[in-house]
């Protein structure tokens, strides 16, 4: 069993042991997405870990430029204004990561859901704003992912609808990242960390051992409620005091629930660990959502993942797989 949590994660490594002085050793990170992203990679080869680190940092402001909410140019923003007017063809890769997320919405009863994006425009965490319960109601009747059309035949999304909006800020550094380890990996890297936010991925081991990661308190920056070895995993926190305010003691924050379109209420963070960053990123969304029983209940269901709850008055919860992790 294996962690590593994102973002709001703090990594830590508590050993440094075990490999020549510096050599082939190379840890980076850039403000690129919108968030903090980590790069670590170990080669016996300077120049392919110098070439690994670059090559993840191209991938990222690539997905970046492809994916952003925020820049008009990206092809989502594309989408975005004109798919409710036809069909409007996409690359195989968007296509891709919409089906996928499509099946992480059947897989969770509609708790994942892109187009959360319908009325998730309407808040600006960064200015407190938050839409008046009338204009919420409106908007959140738009969202629901059926009424988003793929044709598979010709790589192109249409929305049923005027009004709808998508935003994949739930699963697409998720994806980032693992096309990072991909690409690590092709270049015969075989140990690295690549870490976008709240998600991150390890191969192999740091320094011979297996990498360690701290799963952050909610309520406390500097402090974990947990720390766990982990080897070839990915790990995602979703937490609500990355983007948040609060307005007459009420939080608002950045993962929205699609039956309301208002914040999650419920949960402080969930952290999920499994074979690959695009699925822990968006079930680690997708949980945080459903809440500490349904969201327990899913991950029991599914093999290879893993969660570790922290409720709205701090306590722990974890998976059924994690249990050796409980303290006793
Ligand atoms: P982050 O690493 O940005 O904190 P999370 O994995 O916690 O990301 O997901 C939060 C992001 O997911 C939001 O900023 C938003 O873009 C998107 N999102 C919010 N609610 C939903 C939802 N119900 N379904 C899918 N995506 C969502
Ligand atoms: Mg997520």
């Amino acid at each position: 069993m294996t962690t590593l949590p994102g973002r709001a994660l703090l990594l830590i490594c508590l050993s440094l042991l075990a490999w020549p002085a510096g050599a082939g050793w190379l840890r980076e990170q850039q403000d690129i997405m919108g968030t903090r992203i980590t790069v670590e990679v170990f080669h016996a080869d300077d120049d392919v870990a110098r070439r690994g680190v670059d090559a993840v940092m191209a991938e990222m402001r690539r997905l970046d430029a492809a994916m952003s909410p925020f820049r008009e140019d990206s092809e989502l923003s594309r989408v975005n204004r004109e798919a409710a007017a036809g069909p409007v063809p996409i690359s195989r890769e968007l296509f891709d990561l919409l089906q996928r997320s499509r099946q992480v919405s059947d897989l969770t009863d509609g708790a994942f859901d892109i187009t959360f994006a319908s009325a998730g425009f309407l808040y600006d965490y960064r200015r407190h704003v938050h839409p008046d319960a009338r204009t919420l109601k409106q908007a959140a009747a738009r969202i629901d992912y059926h009424n988003l059309a793929l044709d598979p035949a010709t790589h192109s999304v249409r929305f049923s609808l005027p009004g709808v909006k998508i935003d994949l800020g739930g699963i697409a550094k998720g994806h980032a990242v693992d096309r990072s380890i991909a690409l690590l990996r092709a270049m015969g890297i075989h140990d690295a960390l690549v870490t976008a936010g709240g998600d991150s991925r390890v191969i192999g081991r740091r320094w011979g051992r297996p990498w360690r990661i701290g799963v952050r308190d909610p309520r406390r920056p500097d402090a974990l409620v947990a720390v766990i070895p982990l080897e070839d995993v990915a790990v995602s926190t979703s937490g609500d005091y990355e983007r948040f305010f609060e307005e007459d003691g009420v939080r608002y924050h950045h993962i929205i629930d699609p039956t309301s379109g208002d914040s999650a209420r419920g949960l402080r963070s969930v952290t999920i660990i499994g074979p690959d960053a695009t699925t822990t990123d968006a079930l680690s969304t997708s949980v945080f959502v459903l809440g500490r029983e349904r969201g327990l209940a899913l991950v029991d269901r599914l093999t290879g993942i893993d969660a570790i709850l922290v409720d709205g008055q701090g306590r722990l919860h974890y998976s059924s797989g994690l249990e050796q992790l409980q303290p006793h």
